[in-house]
């Protein structure tokens, strides 16, 4: 299928072989054609105004960077290197400077006027595609050095290699690689109805999603996806065909979609973990998914009207309750 979740399309070749030489880095990281993306608590430096992009900075960035931050070579395109750094806590002066109360790193850096650093999730929205890509590539490795300074083999301090794509403990010799956790989603159907479930953190509002979670130690994708089914709801499933797959670096999963059909009915809910569980008929399902495709749709702002909400296009849920919807 040729659809493309956001988060995913990162358009950079990841440059395997020039990443394996420092030499040729340090030189990418010293050329003024380099582009560089700095993160702050996470959240990339973007334009401000109609239509956001990722705000690329030239190589004076770096000396905003923390001391201790790894500049990440995230690939090349048109022989530019791109890199992203994380500048949260690159600066000595406090962060109030205009005394308005709030937080604006982007004074602290000199950066002109028409950027600022922004939620990651809204701005991957808002960014291309392609951009949205380089992002969930940029914020999961960021977000990975920001965990992994330490051996977990030996708890020695480790350092970055591979352009930050490897971290290496010289006093164990051991290797750490950026992670990602594969999680399964999946819209389980029974008919002309389809199970969606809330989670407790939802309970107050009219919020259904797929089923979710972690897959386990030792399982396959397919397992997964019945044992969560039936741990979540108490359903038993037959067949599970795989749909798309969705980068989600909050902080690295991957979410794995699929369609599964249920092989029972009973519903019994595990109360530690869902609020409700429902099978919900493909009419309702439909008009949720028109209510969650309009723009500004938001869990928030409730447009009213009956029956339950579902996630928007950013996330994988809804394009695999749509393809269910609509009988692909
Ligand atoms: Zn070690």
């Amino acid at each position: 299928m040729a659809f493309t979740h956001i988060f995913a399309g990162d358009p950079l070749d990841r440059a395997d072989a020039e990443r394996r030489d420092d030499q040729w880095i340090a030189e990418r990281l010293a050329d003024s054609n380099s582009r560089i993306l700095p993160f702050w608590r996470l959240n990339p430096l973007a334009t401000t105004g109609d239509e956001p992009k990722l705000a690329w900075q030239d190589k004076s960035a770096l000396a905003q960077a923390a001391k201790n931050a790894v500049p990440v070579l995230l690939g090349l395109r048109d022989d530019v290197a791109h890199f992203a750094i994380d500048v949260t806590g690159g600066s000595k002066v406090p962060a109030d400077v205009d005394g308005t109360g709030e937080e604006n790193p982007a004074e602290l850096f000199g950066l002109p006027d028409g950027m600022a650093f922004q939620d990651a999730r809204g701005v991957a929205t808002e960014i291309s595609g392609e951009e949205s890509g380089t992002l969930a590539h940029a914020r999961a490795v960021v977000g990975w050095h920001q965990r992994h300074g330490f051996c977990p083999n030996c708890g020695e301090a480790t350092r970055s290699t591979k352009g930050g794509k490897e971290r290496i403990c010289d006093a164990c010799g051991a290797h750490q690689f950026p992670r990602t956790d594969p999680v399964a989603i999946m819209a389980v159907t029974d008919g002309e109805r389809c199970l969606l479930g809330q989670t407790r953190a939802r309970r107050t509002s009219r919020f259904y999603s797929a089923l979710a979670g972690f897959i386990d130690q030792g399982e396959s994708i397919e397992e997964a996806v019945r044992r969560e089914v039936w741990e979540e709801g108490g359903i038993r499933v037959g067949d599970v065909r795989y749909h798309s797959s969705q980068p989600w670096p909050f902080p690295s999963s991957l979410m794995i979609g699929c369609i599964a059909q249920a092989t029972s009915t009973d519903i019994r809910i595990d109360p530690g973990e869902m609020s409700d569980v429902r099978w919900v008929p493909r009419e309702e399902v439909l008009r949720a998914l028109e209510i969650a495709s309009a723009p500004n749709y938001s869990l928030t702002a409730d447009p009213g009207g009956e029956g339950v909400r579902v996630p928007g296009p950013i996330a994988i849920a809804h394009h695999i309750i749509k393809a269910w919807a609509n009988g692909e």
